[in-house]
């Protein structure tokens, strides 16, 4: 027998894929609705529809700072030269265009009607209330035509996106002051351990600090959601039980850290047999395999390890998903980007292997990849240094120059 071949005595791994299929199947998005400020939306998921209440832009204007004329008075050959009857600056309507005139305008002026095309000031020659300019012109040329950018009544944002600053600009652009979004959803974190410490008191022996509240409470800001924050709960059957049932009545999702395995300070997953039900425990991923999930009265419980990394992975891939779903998203999957290995590897289990790992750019121009040389559970420091995960799948072996999936953080991070 193999060393490897122990990983093959787990029981029945669940894949990736089919954790996610239970994960999802039962997970309603929260229905609460509020109103906000369109200034106040980051971050926030849409809850319905958007439609165009106006186009956009709302009229005619000019992209360009030069004269505005009706295409048909500039002679198809030669130098035309047109009065100058008018200025238009943005903000400020002119007046209809008097024919065989041109109108100076600046960008985003109003195209006087009469006029069709706008000529840049650097093709023209102005002179004693004149301008002069070589034809032919083709007309429309500078304009930018009323709803160009957005047509009145049509559907702009669909509901279940994450607003951005440029789906903000958006929302503005066509005069809408308040949003409709989802609420934040709560997500109570319950952090287990004897050993554990608060940063800022004096090292005890025997201790650590805790770093999974503070690596929580970070990717469940930069998803949005509202954290319910809880005292760290002892390996302690009792208190578990106590901290989980109170947990669910306030939350609309639990994470737990720790406790999830199978030693005998273990109590988070025999806790949500108790008080709910397990729908699984253990996937074929690692780092990571014990993770416990369920529900308690209808809340949803995960539990997840305690070694920062395996909590750190485990959380982009099957925590966020569910929180993407609870929260309303219509997107949950990262975009997974092809590269090449710059590492050698083997991950002789049945189980897929995510790796720490960094983008660097290849003098081809393409995406080649390295790994941080320590990948153990509990190294926190080498998920500080990687921008990205990258994927070994299960019973494989990757060498230099192969290709490679991979997940850069920026895709799990919001
Ligand atoms: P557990 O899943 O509780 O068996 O913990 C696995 C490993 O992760 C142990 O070495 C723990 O000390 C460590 N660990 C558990 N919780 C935390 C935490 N909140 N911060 C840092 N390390 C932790
Ligand atoms: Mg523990």
């Amino acid at each position: 027998m193999k060393l490897s071949d122990c990983d093959r005595n787990d029981g029945k791994l669940l894949t990736e894929d089919e954790a996610l299929a239970i994960l999802l199947a039962e997970a309603v998005a929260i229905n609460d609705i509020e109103e906000l400020a369109t200034g106040c939306v980051l971050g926030r998921i849409l809850a319905h529809n958007l439609i165009a209440p106006i186009n956009v832009p709302a009229f005619d204007n000019s992209a360009m700072d030069g004269y505005a004329v009706n295409s048909p008075d500039i002679a198809a050959s030669g130098e035309s030269c047109l009065p100058i009857s008018q200025r238009i600056a943005a903000g400020h309507p002119g007046t209809p265009l008097t024919p065989g005139t041109a109108a100076r305008i600046f960008t985003g002026a109003p195209l006087p009607p009469g006029a069709d095309t706008v000529v840049m000031q650097e093709h023209c020659r102005a002179i004693h209330g004149k301008v002069c300019l070589n034809g032919p012109l083709k007309a429309g040329t500078h304009v930018r035509p009323a709803g160009e950018d957005i047509r009145q009544g049509s559907q702009v944002l669909a509901a279940g996106i994450r607003m951005r600053p440029q789906e903000m600009g958006l929302a503005a652009s066509l005069g809408i002051a308040m949003l409709p979004v989802f609420r934040k959803l709560r997500v109570a974190i319950l952090v287990t351990g004897d050993e554990l410490q608060t940063p800022g008191e004096p090292p005890e022996p025997g201790k650590i600090y805790d770093s999974n509240r503070y690596l929580l409470s970070g990717l469940l800001a930069s998803l949005g959601c509202q954290l319910i924050d809880t005292d760290t709960v002892p390996d302690h059957y009792d208190a578990t039980v106590e901290a989980l049932s109170e947990a669910a009545t306030a939350a609309d999702l639990i994470l737990s850290s720790g406790g999830v395995s199978v030693g005998e300070e273990d109590h988070v997953k025999t806790a949500i047999e108790h008080l709910g039900q397990l729908a699984l425990w253990r996937i074929a991923v690692k780092p990571g395999k014990p993770l416990a999930y369920g529900d308690i009265g209808g809340t949803p419980v995960m539990g997840l390890p305690g070694n920062p990394v395996s909590l750190l992975i485990t959380f982009c891939l099957f925590a966020r998903p569910l929180i993407l779903r609870l929260q309303g998203r219509s997107r949950l999957t990262p975009t997974v980007i092809r590269a090449r290995a710059a590492f050698e590897r083997r991950n002789p289990i049945p189980r897929r292997e995510y790796l720490r790992a960094r983008m660097i750019r290849g003098e081809d121009g393409g995406t080649t990849i390295t790994t941080h040389p320590r990948q153990g559970s509990a190294v926190l420091s080498a998920a500080c240094w990687a921008d990205c995960l990258a994927i070994v799948p299960a019973d494989s072996s990757i060498s230099p120059g192969a290709p490679i999936d991979i997940i850069p953080f920026s895709e799990l991070l919001f």
